[in-house]
């Protein structure tokens, strides 16, 4: 299920999205449910355009990036993963998360080795 809403975090600041996965005994997914923060954030669908306001998060990284944690993604902290999709902190105006970089696809070959 994706949807909107809010995503209050207690004492510190709020999430943009978030994404709650479930799994079954034998780590097979049963569910992933993303929601979009609208109460606390703005979203775009052109973050490159003039008319991107500063606080507005390019609505396609944000789906990118949660999308990944359905897959067992983890949020990525350390600057050298700063332009990476699973970076843990999204950035308004800016589209770089729209792809995945090339840490985020070595993560899933990891994971889903062919
Ligand atoms: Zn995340």
């Amino acid at each position: 299920m994706i949807d909107t809403g809010n995503l209050d975090r207690a004492g510190s600041g709020t999430y943009v999205g978030l994404n709650c996965t479930w799994w079954d005994d034998n780590w097979q997914l049963t569910e992933s449910d993303i929601r979009f923060n609208v109460t606390d954030e703005d979203f775009t669908y052109t973050p490159g355009s003039s008319t991107c306001d500063d606080n507005d998060c390019d609505v396609l990284s944000v789906m990118t990036h949660e999308t990944g944690h359905t897959y067992g993604m983890k949020d990525k902290e350390d600057d050298i993963n700063y332009y990476q999709t699973m970076f843990g902190t999204s950035f308004p105006c800016r589209s770089w998360a729209r792809n995945l970089g090339r840490s985020d696809v070595k993560h899933l070959r990891s994971k889903y080795p062919e």
